[in-house]
């Protein structure tokens, strides 16, 4: 009959039993409550042989303690490596500011779709301002993206050109 890879004798409680201490897992223990396979698979699990008790470490900081920018850089390493299979590189931020900037943009134009922003082509429409025209350029109607990004103005002020 197979062994249950499951420990339900009770002459084991704690894994430590498993354990010779200084030397590793003590195989002919194992041997008694698994078999060949589930054994295998237990001893590729590294114990420690110089009986210091263990601790949670963060293995990304010398230290071992756990940061939200190293937790922040594993994730995006992560999703790099899930996308691409390629380490991770500072054009990975580069892209991710990118990706922000976009949504902000999107974020914007979804507004401009709701013709919400007080541009003076929309207080126009609603009759509250006489022209549409831009008042900074005069030469264009003032749309949200003529605010944002067509204006002569707008452009130099945020592109130097
Ligand atoms: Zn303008």
């Amino acid at each position: 009959m197979k062994k249950s890879p499951v420990v339900i004798n009770d002459d084991v409680t704690f894994v430590k039993e498993l354990i010779s201490e200084g030397q590793g897992w003590n195989i002919s223990e194992l041997r008694k409550y698994f078999d060949g396979d589930a054994v295998g698979k237990i001893i590729r699990t590294p114990v420690s042989v110089i009986g210091i008790e263990d601790k949670l470490s963060w293995p990304l900081k010398p230290d071992g303690k756990y940061t939200i920018k190293t937790g922040y850089h594993a994730t995006r390493k992560e999703q790099h490596l899930d996308n691409n299979n390629s380490p991770s590189t500072s054009d990975d931020f580069k892209d991710l500011w990118r990706d922000i900037w976009k949504l902000r943009i999107r974020t914007f134009l979804w507004r401009d779709s709701h013709n919400i922003l007080p541009v003076f082509q929309n207080l126009y429409n609603k009759k509250i301002s006489n022209t549409p025209i831009c008042p900074i350029c005069l030469q264009e109607p003032e749309s949200t993206e003529h605010a944002l990004l067509l204006c002569p103005w707008t452009r130099a002020a945020w592109f130097g050109a």
